[in-house]
């Protein structure tokens, strides 16, 4: 067997850790530092339950092998994954050798957390019953997640494990913010509320902001765009969240890659009597067949449409118009629960890279303060530590997400602590 492990060791912090995220057809996994965020190993199996199950592990820093699992079962992925720690260099807890590597723990991505979780939780049977009685709010999502912590249990039960949910980072929002005009008896006894999502990439974006800009958290009022593949904003006011676009399900707020975001709600009475269509088709649509893709007729991927839009393709530039007209209206609306704005922070894939809709959102937002510095937001604020708006009281900028590193630290964190 290859002994492949770096020279030097990025285990510097009492071990790594392996971050799971098991979605309903796909594991994505990374081997990673906590401290310094360095991946040793990271990968993807897709079509996960189906015999034509293929795994892609990259070895830091460029060997990639693809094997294929017949045994397409979350267990069978994660033991492979598992299977692939010693020829990165990392030894169990008990045969390393002094220096070696080690893995600390494992941290999981849950999607929903509902009400019960506020922060990471140590992963024991009661937190397990737990994510498992709020699989309901996310039937895809939780069970997949459940799988991926049980797969860990069975192969590896002395291996710490960590849940860290998309969910709990909203749980500071106010009523206001959180509650719908709905009768009471929906949120008391089914628990239709807003929850909100992409919480460990806000966690992660306002630190770092708070770092660039040098300022601590308290005190700091930050409305953050997170735009990739699902979209959302967030409003938060000294380190917490007062309220995000998202709500009861992913599907609320702005336009997403292929999600409608907000619609009417009558759209499903209006449709189901019209057109005859039932109640999962309607979600499934506005799901998977809206968005910039339902709009443009072209892409969900915002490249393809920038793309498409640029040539001249009149519902490309229509899908853009919106996608902006919805995202500056939704950061306004997000400043009224902070009652002053002091940075607007973009991130994630279309965040991080797409100058154009950068420049768009900060054209509509000048009576918040926002204005571009244009070669700023060409090189995405890269050599002016994120910034890319003018000198100024109200500050835009970039700043890279990593929700992986997010997990690896609370994990770490909570692994280190955990009574024995
Ligand atoms: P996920 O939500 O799946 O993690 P990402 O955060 O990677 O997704 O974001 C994916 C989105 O980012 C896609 O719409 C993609 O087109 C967009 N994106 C990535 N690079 C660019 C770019 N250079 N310009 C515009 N959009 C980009």
């Amino acid at each position: 067997m290859a002994t492949g492990g770096s020279a030097h060791s990025p285990d510097d912090s009492g071990g790594l850790v392996l971050v799971l995220n098991s979605g309903s057809s796909s594991v994505k996994f990374a081997v990673l530092a906590p401290a310094s965020g360095e991946r040793v190993l990271a990968g993807m199996a897709d079509k996960v339950g189906t015999p034509e199950t293929e795994l892609r592990v990259r070895r830091y820093p460029d060997h990639v092998v693809t094997e294929q699992l017949p045994d397409g079962s979350y267990r069978a992925v994660i033991s492979r994954i598992l299977g692939h720690l010693p020829e990165a260099g990392l030894g169990t807890a008990e045969d390393r050798e002094p220096g070696q590597a080690h893995l600390a723990g494992a941290g999981h991505r849950v999607v929903h957390g509902g009400e019960r979780f506020t922060a990471s939780v140590l992963v024991d049977d009661e937190v397990v019953a737990a994510i498992r009685a709020s699989s309901h709010l996310a039937p895809l999502h939780n069970p997949a997640n459940l799988a991926g912590i049980e797969a860990v249990r069975a192969l590896r039960p002395d291996l710490p494990q960590v849940a860290v949910f998309d969910t709990a980072f909203h749980q500071t929002m106010p009523p206001r913010a959180f509650r719908y005009a709905v009768p009471e008896e929906w949120y008391t006894r089914y628990g239709v509320r807003r929850y909100g999502f992409h919480g460990t990439s806000y966690r992660f974006v306002s630190e770092r902001a708070a770092a660039l800009l040098g300022r601590p958290l308290a005190g700091l009022r930050l409305v953050i765009a997170h735009l990739g593949n699902g979209c959302s904003v967030a409003a938060v006011r000294d380190g917490v969240s007062v309220d995000t676009t998202m709500g009861l399900t992913p599907l609320e707020g702005l336009v997403m890659g292929t999600r409608s975001g907000d619609v009417d709600p009558g759209v499903f009475a209006f449709l189901a009597g019209r057109a005859g269509l039932a109640i999962d088709e309607l979600d499934r649509t506005l799901y998977n067949a809206s968005g910039l893709l339902g709009l443009s007729g072209v892409s969900n991927d915002m490249r393809t449409v920038e793309a498409a839009a640029a040539e001249g393709n009149e519902r490309a530039r229509l899908a853009l118009e919106v996608f902006v007209h919805r995202l500056a209206k939704a950061i306004a609306g997000m400043v009224v629960g902070l009652e002053r704005l002091d940075a607007l922070v973009f991130t994630a894939g279309i965040g991080e890279n797409s100058a154009l809709v950068r420049s768009q959102v900060l054209a509509r937002l000048g009576f918040l303060g926002l204005a571009e510095d244009a070669g700023a937001n060409e090189r995405h604020g890269r050599d002016t530590r994120g910034r890319i708006s003018p000198d100024g009281p109200v500050v835009a900028m970039v700043v890279p997400t990593d929700e992986e590193l997010m997990i690896a630290r609370d994990t770490a964190r909570l692994t280190l602590n955990r009574p024995r």
